[in-house]
């Protein structure tokens, strides 16, 4: 693989780790970046440099969406039914390839291979929903008047650009890929610098699966390739999915552009939990949501809202957590800074007064010290004026606020400038309708941790958490991917002329 996503011979004078200096993948074929400027590509897991990533420049760009336009005749005319055949084949090789990817996920981003599987597993799910277009994109038509009749089409829109995160190095990309892709357009993707080796290995089996090239390309880099996006003519729609703070600057800088643009952001995710909750399901729950993934989901819970006295809960959370063990079945934050500011966060609560229950700081894992680990920490008496209770923390941390009263506990959830997920554990249905009624979060759990919405429900949330209108994934997608013909129809000339026809 080393051959085929990077350069044999390394340019820079330093050693380019494991994988060498990577490349472009320009018109189906890797290409080398303009730039001299990198970025090392560092693993988590034990601090091994894996690549340099080059730093694409403005020209890099230009290749790539000039190749992205030459195919888009070709590609977006061909009926949607052969194009979802390609879709067919990728998913067949993504489960042919699983483990591969699955490694190499974990190798970047420092997950668990477990956790890396289930990200392959939902890359299938999300391309299993792209073969199923054709039947969800068929159209109207309606005879408005004598011999008239009215139709809609979706078609594509032409070269779009999709900007990802490290977080989820091959699922975020397959949010967009193959959606975007059936319905007839032609992408750039930009991956994470943090994470970029995973979408090489995509784009490979892509090309494998019989997509022409020109189809679907990368171009690495960073801010200076983001701006290059969002302000390029020849690109017409701009998908992004990163930290609230980037995803404004996406959002207005290509909608200044005249650009359509969906841009996901950052996430405070709260979980209710009322006295009545099953104990021992809310504490599983509670752990494995605010530990999986090292606690980097846009979808983690973040805060648990105590409405009275759940204690024994508490006591049950804390249990689960001290059986989360880092290197074994919690992975790596993304890196130093990363680690850094979350035990930032821990260290000044706990001096504002908040009870570290379970303290996941100062942790190393044997054989891999320069691994970048944190392990799970449950702190109680968190107050809502601390900034571990507002900010999004995005590590293997819950904190723990208390209040009397369920609107209380909403009145906390409402006030976060964010809107991703908010869940409630209860076994009272009017409780839990109460709260989908009043969170204001896109997506809702009841006694669900991560309420992550399946194919073919769509992805989304709220407030700073999403800026641009619909989803990303699933039905709602359709609409961001494509635009609608409507074509007034009359194969009848001898007809007399009636009303507006
Ligand atoms: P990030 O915002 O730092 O980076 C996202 C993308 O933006 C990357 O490709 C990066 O290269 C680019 N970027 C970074 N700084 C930039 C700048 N100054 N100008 C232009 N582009 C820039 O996010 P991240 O740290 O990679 O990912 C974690 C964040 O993503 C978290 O906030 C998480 O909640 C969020 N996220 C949200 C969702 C969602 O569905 N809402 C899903 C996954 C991740």
């Amino acid at each position: 693989m080393q051959s085929a996503i990077s350069e044999p011979v390394p340019t820079t004078g330093a050693a380019t780790g494991k994988y060498g200096r990577l490349k472009n993948f320009i018109d189906g074929r890797f290409l080398a970046s303009a730039s001299t400027r990198s970025i090392p590509v560092i693993s988590p897991l034990d601090g091994a440099l894996l690549a340099e990533m080059p730093c694409s420049a403005a020209a890099d760009l230009d290749a790539a969406v000039q190749s992205a336009r030459a195919a888009f005749p070709r590609w977006s005319r061909m009926p949607i039914k052969e194009r979802v055949q390609v879709f067919f084949r990728y998913k067949y090789l993504l489960e042919k390839n699983l483990q591969e990817l699955a490694a190499l996920v974990s190798e970047e981003n420092g997950k668990t291979m477990g956790e890396a599987i289930a990200e392959i597993e939902k890359c299938i799910e999300l391309t299993e929903f792209a073969t199923s277009l054709p039947q969800l994109v068929t159209g109207e038509v309606l005879e408005v008047s004598k011999g008239v009749e009215c139709r809609t089409e979706h078609v594509a829109l032409g070269v779009v650009a999709s900007i990802v995160p490290f977080n989820f190095p091959a699922m975020v990309p397959n949010w967009t890929i193959p959606n975007a892709l059936a319905l007839g357009n032609c992408m750039i993707l930009k991956p994470s610098e943090k994470v970029p080796l995973s979408v090489t290995r995509i784009a490979l089996l892509l090309k494998e699966a019989g997509l022409p090239d020109g189809v679907f390309n990368i171009v690495n880099g960073d801010r200076e390739i983001v701006e290059a996006i969002c302000d390029h003519p020849g690109i017409e729609a701009v998908s992004f999915v990163g930290s609230t703070k980037i995803a404004k600057l996406v959002y207005q800088r290509s909608t200044a552009n005249l650009k359509r643009c969906l841009a996901l952001g950052g996430a405070k995710n709260h979980l209710l939990v009322l006295p009545d909750a099953k104990p021992d399901m809310t504490a599983q729950n509670v752990a494995a949501s605010m530990s999986g993934c090292a606690g980097q989901r846009c979808m983690a819970a973040s805060a648990m809202v105590a409405v009275g006295d759940v204690d024994a809960i508490i006591e049950k959370i804390c249990a689960e957590a001290r059986k989360i063990i880092p290197g074994t079945n919690l992975g790596a934050v993304i890196d130093k800074t990363a680690k850094e500011r979350i035990i930032r966060y821990i260290t000044e609560a706990e001096q504002q007064g908040a009870k570290i229950l379970v303290d996941g700081r100062g942790v190393t894992v044997p054989g891999k010290e320069n691994g970048t680990y944190v392990g799970p920490t449950v702190i109680d008496h968190v107050t809502p004026d601390m900034a571990i209770a507002k900010d999004e923390v995005f590590g293997p941390v819950i904190s723990i606020l208390r209040v009397d009263t369920l609107d209380e506990a909403l009145a906390i959830e409402n006030a976060s400038p964010y809107g991703n997920a908010a869940s409630v554990f209860t076994q009272n249905g009017g409780y839990a309708r109460y709260v989908i009624d009043r969170a204001s979060a896109g997506m809702v759990g009841i006694n669900v941790g991560v309420p992550v919405p399946r194919e073919p429900f769509s992805f989304g949330g709220w407030n700073e958490s999403k800026f641009g209108v619909g989803d990303i994934t699933g039905k709602s997608s359709i609409e961001f991917w494509t635009r609608l013909k409507k074509s007034t129809v009359k194969w009848n000339p001898e007809a007399g002329i009636n009303w507006m026809s």
